[in-house]
């Protein structure tokens, strides 16, 4: 350990993923600089869950307290079927109580990171888009979907639209129940849970041919939305009527980038292994990658080994958790005979046999990054 100590790094991007690399960098001693194209880190995105593979991460960096006061603890999962009659439902927290499962405001994710980096000494400069890469002797990119440091790795990728769009939303809502809900219907699904202030995150997801441009600030009518989920029951009449200011983007998946390093430049979170949105797993493995990166280069004295020793620890993973996503966009959306018979299956396993759909996604909750070992 303390390797770190007065390193030079500079870090493309202010996201989940940025900042807390910062922060983490910044504790252990390094001197971190962070450019930002935004000019100011704004109200982006809408809810976030942020589950406890990552929750230990940001634990360890101080924050627990502070995210406690910030976000709401989620109990689990309940699956639905359009009507809003529930289907299974995934007591997560009850299986694990020690670990926190937290529902929460990107904005309010951020601000935390933010002040964590800025506390342990990192220089954030907002309104500085990088389009040359700086001559770093350590250079970072946390540039998202659209990664200049990715690319100029890898080269250029064209990503492939999914056939799925998705719509994001806030509504007012004080009802304080501690569940995700995700309700399922032919072609389309609708998650929503509490963020705590007041207020309600919605995400609606549709297949349908054309598409949208990809990123995160594109507006639609609320009537879009409104119509895409018209025959829904349950609680999604009341919240769709609510609903104000809506995003909309196209789903776009992106291979994994298959060189995460060079020696000198490195990338994590959204700009190696963008995912679709089904297992909310994006930001958590940005924020997981964030401290695996931060534990090499602390333990691993010559840097190319460090990157290396990256890319080797985290690749496996990433690539299971994005392919359990995929898997889950066709199982929300089944249709016809497949959705009844899928629909009482899950039924079934819920009621016989609770444990076994409890366990499914054990390995992604009980990893622990903390505990990766490095050296
Ligand atoms: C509908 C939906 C729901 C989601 N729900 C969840 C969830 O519940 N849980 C979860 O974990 N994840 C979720 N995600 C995924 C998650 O939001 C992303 O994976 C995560 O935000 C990626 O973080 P990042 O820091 O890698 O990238 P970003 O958040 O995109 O940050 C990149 C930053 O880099 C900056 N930047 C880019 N290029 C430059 C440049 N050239 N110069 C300077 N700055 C630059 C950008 O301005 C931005 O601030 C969801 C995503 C979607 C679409």
């Amino acid at each position: 350990m303390g390797h770190l100590t007065h390193r030079d790094i500079t870090i493309i991007g202010a996201g989940v993923a940025g900042l807390t690399v910062a922060a983490a960098l910044a504790q252990r001693g390094a001197h971190v600089r962070v450019l930002e194209r935004a000019d100011a880190l704004r109200e982006v995105g809408a809810g976030l869950q942020i589950s406890p593979n990552a929750g230990r991460v940001l634990e360890a960096l101080g924050l627990s307290a502070p995210l406690d006061a910030v976000s709401v603890r989620s109990e689990g999962v309940v699956l639905h079927d359009s009507h809003g009659r529930q289907v299974a439902a995934m007591p997560l927290a009850r299986r694990r109580p020690d670990a926190a499962f937290r529902l929460i405001h990107r904005a309010r994710l951020i601000e935390l990171l933010e002040r964590a980096a800025r506390d342990a000494g990192a220089e954030i400069t907002l309104d500085s888009p990088v389009t040359d890469l700086p001559d770093a002797p350590l250079l970072i990119g946390a540039d998202g979907l659209h990664s200049r440091v990715r690319a100029a790795l890898n080269g250029p990728q064209t990503p492939f639209f999914t056939g799925q769009t998705a719509w994001r939303a806030l509504i007012p809502d004080g009802a304080a129940d501690p569940f995700a809900r995700v309700f399922m219907g032919p072609g389309r699904h609708l998650v929503s849970y509490p963020l705590g202030a007041g207020l309600r995150n919605i995400v609606g997801v549709m297949e349908r041919p054309d598409w949208t441009a990809e990123g995160w600030s594109h507006e639609d009518d609320p009537d879009h939305l409104r119509a895409a989920f018209g025959r829904f029951g349950g609680p999604v009449p009341g919240w769709l009527a609510q609903l104000q200011r809506v995003g909309v983007w196209g789903l776009f998946r992106h291979p994994i980038a298959a060189r995460w390093q060079d020696g000198r430049r490195v990338i994590l979170g959204d700009a190696v292994h963008p995912t679709l949105p089904f297992m909310a797993q994006g930001a958590v493995m940005a924020i997981e990658d964030a401290w695996v990166l931060t534990e090499c280069l602390d333990r691993i004295a010559d840097q190319a080994a460090a990157l290396a020793r990256y890319q080797a620890a985290r690749a496996p993973r990433v690539a299971r958790v994005v392919a359990a996503a995929n898997a889950n966009a066709r199982n929300y959306h089944l249709s016809g005979p497949q959705r009844l018979i899928g629909h009482a299956g899950l039924r079934a396993i819920s009621r016989l046999a609770p444990g076994v759909l409890l366990g499914k996604f054990d390995w992604i909750y009980d990893y622990d990054p903390l505990a990766e070992r490095i050296s």
